[in-house]
């Protein structure tokens, strides 16, 4: 139960992750024929920033309005890189940036400069991280996971935060 209501489903993201993109294009075609998946996450910032946002880029176009596109940056870039390429990614036509800096400083000042939803992952680390990011409105979004956020109960409080 969630909110109340029963749920038989629920939206579940798939990550494209080969970094090639003909590679990754025809695997979300096989994902959203077999109506699997039309949520994917593509791992990026090992690249450059102008490879990396074709990438992204050229399969938000293959994939159209039948699926959404969302990046996860594992805390790979600087400020000023995150500046430049958030905005770029959102033209691009991807709707969510998962961790593109390592500090949350960093990321609560980028929450301010753009509209695109920025997801903290590795600076959650349970519930006082949580609250202390959430009391500074430094992300939209938290990836919640239960060993990071320090167990099950850990994890519920981060969920209530
Ligand atoms: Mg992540």
């Amino acid at each position: 139960l969630l909110g109340g209501r029963r749920r038989d489903r629920l939206p579940v993201a798939w990550t494209l992750a080969s970094g090639d993109t003909a590679k990754d294009i025809a695997e979300a075609e096989h994902m959203l024929e077999a109506r699997r998946h039309n949520v994917f996450k593509l791992k990026i910032g090992a690249k450059a920033l102008a490879t990396d946002i074709k990438h992204v880029a050229e399969i938000k176009k293959a994939v159209g309005d039948r699926a959404a596109v969302r990046v996860d940056v594992n805390m790979a870039w600087s400020e000023t890189q995150a500046a430049w390429a958030i905005p770029a990614l959102a033209d691009a036509g991807c709707e969510l940036v998962e961790q593109p800096v390592a500090s949350a400083a960093a990321l609560a000042r980028l929450m301010r400069r753009f509209p695109v939803a920025l997801m903290a992952d590795e600076i959650l680390q349970g519930p006082e991280s949580a609250f202390e990011i959430a009391k500074h409105h430094g992300a939209d979004v938290f990836a919640i996971k239960i060993e990071q956020s320090g167990g099950l109960f850990a994890a519920q409080r981060v969920a209530a935060i």
